[in-house]
């Protein structure tokens, strides 16, 4: 958003909140994306037609005197797409989306920065019929109005590929930035207008220096080679160094590879037994007072591929938890245990006998407790009630979905973690028992590759020698 709309609207909401990695960086000068000034005008043109300004003319006289009585609102219905930065908007995409996909939006923006490339991908409404000198158009100078025409259209040519993923790509992102970029001072024009509040405060009285995992991690991105292996042997780690491959060989009994809801349970129940266990998580640690409750910066940190994964062809994406604690850190807490006839399915029907019924359901109450599942519910969302009010007046039966946080929790912002410590994530339960046991967790650490070897005898034919380059890449997930 340009400085002129930024400065609006918007409550004063003073204070800096939650991590740095977490909240939005403040005001850029400098960009990577790599985009030319011309793509860039393609991109501006783009966002407008995803994001026109709204006429008054075009409201009825009610909707009219509420826009003119209302700054936000004002403002709202008369910004547009092409107010937002085009360089802010193509730093996020180069930064965060998949580069597959970024690759096809930049074909297709540089295409429409010609006036053939754009006859291309949007067909005969570039030409300008009242300007027979000037047949033909480039995407930029094309009327608002034949540009929307031109989005809709790529949004169901399945058989034009490269613009409909470009699109929806440049929608995605646009959208998501316009409506979650914040400033230095956790204001966005557009929530007054829209009615949208973050509580950003309930995290200030949580104790800074409460780190449950501290005992057993290390943050590699805070380290250097020399500290992380001197951290590794304090942590009764032994380790062996290869001078010729340059790698260091760490001796354990196991390593388990994330730390979510599978790899935290393993990871608790491994070092209980005794063994000498390493935790790998690629993502990042972090504790209640650090969660902002920020949509964009908390989606790019804490979901894999940034938030921003979805199929090839754009029209499937996909969640999951990418930070200390994985999934169970970002979900929202619902907690069902698997009913009867599907453990019977998979027990007595598939023959698993990992699912032998009596084992399967004493580890599920097992875990249920460790979690502290409770069906008690004080405050009920608002979607909540409104869904149960709905679902009484249709006569339906309505029941209080379980939760693994405490009864009297409500914040309605738990994909961007729990700022209150309330959700029995991992990072609070397992992963603390798994450390009490004196596994050894190290963050921002990808596992790249499994190794494996033949077995002298056995049924296996492979037996696994390591999880091997644990690569500690900063930032990189
Ligand atoms: C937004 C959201 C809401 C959800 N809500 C619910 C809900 O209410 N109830 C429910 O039951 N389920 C919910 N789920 C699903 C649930 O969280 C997942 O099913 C569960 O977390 C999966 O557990 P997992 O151990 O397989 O993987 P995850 O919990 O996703 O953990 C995988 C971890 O491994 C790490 N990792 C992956 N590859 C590597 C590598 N190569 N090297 C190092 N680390 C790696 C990842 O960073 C991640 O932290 C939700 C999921 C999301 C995303």
């Amino acid at each position: 958003m340009n400085a002129e709309n930024r400065e609006m609207v918007g409550g004063t909401r003073d204070k800096k909140r939650g991590h740095p990695l977490l909240r939005w960086s403040t005001k850029q000068e400098t960009f990577s994306h790599g985009f030319s000034q011309s793509d860039l005008q393609a991109l501006s043109a783009i966002c407008e037609a995803i994001m026109p300004p709204v006429p008054l003319l075009s409201l009825d006289l009610d909707m009219k005197l509420k826009v003119l009585r209302n700054d936000a609102l004002l403002s709202f219905f008369k910004s547009s797409g092409s107010h937002v930065r085009p360089d802010e908007v193509a730093e996020v995409m180069a930064t965060k989306a998949m580069p597959v996909t970024v690759t096809v939006v930049r074909i297709v923006l540089r295409l429409l920065t010609f006036r053939l490339g754009t006859l291309l991908l949007c067909g005969f409404v570039c030409l300008d019929k009242k300007n027979w000198s000037f047949l033909l158009l480039k995407f930029s100078d094309i009327s608002l109005e034949k540009r929307e025409k031109v989005l809709q259209k790529w949004n169901k040519q399945w058989y034009n590929p490269l613009a409909r993923i470009a699109f929806m790509m440049i929608k995605a992102i646009f959208l998501f930035y316009y409506f979650t970029w914040t400033n230095e001072n956790t204001e966005n024009p557009a929530w007054d207008a829209i009615g949208y509040k973050v509580d950003i405060g309930e995290n200030e009285d949580i104790e800074r220096k409460q780190r449950p995992l501290e005992k057993g991690i290390i943050e590699t991105a805070k380290e250097d080679e020399a500290t992380i292996k001197q951290l590794m042997i304090n942590k009764g780690l032994k380790l062996k160094e290869d001078k010729e491959s340059n790698t260091f060989k760490i001796e354990c009994d196991a390593v388990v590879i994330g730390s979510g809801c599978g790899g935290g349970v393993a990871a608790a129940n491994l070092a209980k037994s005794g063994l000498k266990v390493i935790v790998v998580e690629k993502g990042n640690y972090f504790v209640p007072q650090d969660y902002s409750t920020l949509e964009g910066p908390s989606m790019f940190e804490m979901f894999e591929a940034n938030g921003l994964l979805m199929t090839h062809d754009g029209r499937f994406r996909f969640m999951a938890g990418s930070t200390l604690g994985g999934g169970s850190v970002v979900n929202w807490a619902a907690s069902l245990k698997t009913p009867d006839a599907i453990i019977e399915e998979w027990s007595v029907d598939r023959g698993i006998a990992t699912f032998d019924r009596e084992g399967y359901t004493a580890a599920m109450e097992s875990v249920c407790k460790r979690i502290c599942v409770t069906e008690r519910v004080i405050r009920e969302g608002f979607q909540n009630q409104i869904l149960r009010k709905g679902c009484e007046k249709l006569g339906l039966d309505v029941t209080v979905v379980p939760r693994n946080s405490s009864e009297e929790h409500y914040c309605g912002s738990c994909s961007f973690g729990c700022k209150t410590g309330d959700k029995r994530g991992t990072d609070i339960t397992w992963l603390v028992d798994a450390v009490d046991n004196n596994a050894v967790i190290l963050t921002q650490c990808r596992a790249e590759k499994l190794i494996f070897a033949d077995t002298e005898s056995g049924r296996r034919k492979k037996k696994m020698l390591g999880s091997h380059n644990f690569d500690i890449k900063h930032s990189h997930k």
